[in-house]
């Protein structure tokens, strides 16, 4: 039968059809394996070619070595100026703000061919370090109103540019969606006086039936009214309303629970495009107790199609529950090097391991 499932922190309903439902494993992608070289001359990102790009605005390097781990550069093709003053007009039924916003892309390694999946850990680190350096600094600058940091893995997720990269953009206006789950958070705060994102992940790690990866700073699952297909959400333990409030040690842990993440949908899916965006509390509402970040990862495997675009509502053909399991059951280290034996992990996960 299939059900309706309402998204906690939206009110937004989402259709699980179980009667159209496909297996977790028919939702892996046939294609061509990608394969880049190292080094591409063409590549305005590649080691080298440092003056194709606007002048950076933060470098990080390895300890004693020159060479660069990570460079955060204007977008050459910005969506938004950040030389000009937010002005807002209202004229009539029309408002409009001027052009006003940041753009950066963060260039998340020198290696033309690397992808995050696959990378290690410690440049996963290095990225969210120049990250939460760039927040941090962002929201000082009182025009900016909200940040979003997103990521662009693949044509069908809308990249452009191959080598491995992620982007920022800071607006002058907080968008209707992000408003829409601050208030909802906030009312739950006055209801109940706790927060909404705290509670729904205690209630998931004693449920555990869509719990992916558990450590002692972090949980990684299967929202209960997941949109599309293995849409995973990483929440810190702590709470923490914006993403810059991240310690160094919570930078390392997520790192690695996002890289196994993503290998898990890389071995288990056949390395699919993907997005992901980090939610965090506007500039604005900096340390609130009802709102909490998360990094919302989305496996681009189906198509927003006419029902959706007109409703608002989506069909998800695969059980968040099944999709937990079968990513849990991903074992990246075997697949990883296949001649070793296959290790059972469903185990572990029981257990309480960190698998
Ligand atoms: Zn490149
Ligand atoms: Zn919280």
């Amino acid at each position: 039968m299939p059900e309706l499932r309402q998204n906690r922190f939206t009110k937004e309903w989402v259709i699980i059809a179980t009667e159209r439902a496909k297996r977790p494993k028919d939702m892996v992608v046939l294609r061509a394996p990608r394969s880049l070289p190292s080094f591409d001359p063409r590549c305005p990102f590649c080691p080298g070619n440092e003056k194709s790009t606007p002048p950076e605005v933060l470098r990080v390097t390895a300890p004693n070595d020159s060479r660069w781990l990570v460079r955060v550069v204007p977008n050459k093709f910005a969506a938004l100026q950040p030389e000009l003053t937010p002005r807002r007009v209202v004229e009539r039924s029309h408002r409009t703000v001027n052009g006003f916003g940041v753009h950066e892309v963060v260039i998340e390694t020198s290696d033309h061919s690397q992808i995050t999946p696959l990378m290690p850990d410690s440049q996963v680190a290095s990225v969210f370090r120049a990250l939460k350096a760039r927040c941090t600094d962002l929201s000082l600058d009182s025009r900016i109103a909200n940040i979003i940091i997103f990521k662009n893995h693949g044509v069908d997720a809308g990249t452009s540019l191959e080598h491995p990269h992620s982007q920022l953009i800071a607006t002058p206006v907080i968008s209707s969606q992000v408003r829409s789950r601050l208030h909802e958070a906030l009312r739950h705060y006055d209801d109940f006086g706790e927060c909404m994102f705290c509670s729904a992940v205690e209630e998931e790690l004693q449920d555990k039936s869509r719990l992916v990866v558990v450590t002692d700073r972090f949980v990684a699952l299967e929202p209960f009214a997941s949109f599309t297909p293995f849409c995973t959400h990483i929440y810190p333990r702590r709470h923490m309303a914006n993403f810059a409030d991240i310690s160094g040690e919570e930078i390392t842990d997520l790192a690695r629970v996002l890289r196994l993440v993503l290998a898990k949908l890389y071995y288990g899916l056949h390395d699919p495009d993907f997005n992901f965006t980090i939610r965090s509390a506007p500039a604005e509402c900096a340390g609130v107790k009802y709102y909490h970040w998360y990094l919302s990862i989305i496996p681009r495997l189906t198509r927003v199609a006419g029902f959706e675009l007109g409703s608002g509502m989506y069909i998800n053909t695969v059980l968040p529950e099944a999709a937990a399991e079968f990513l849990r059951e991903v074992d990246v280290e075997s697949a990883a090097a296949p001649d070793k034996p296959q290790l059972v992990t469903a185990a572990a996960f029981e257990s309480g391991s960190r698998g």
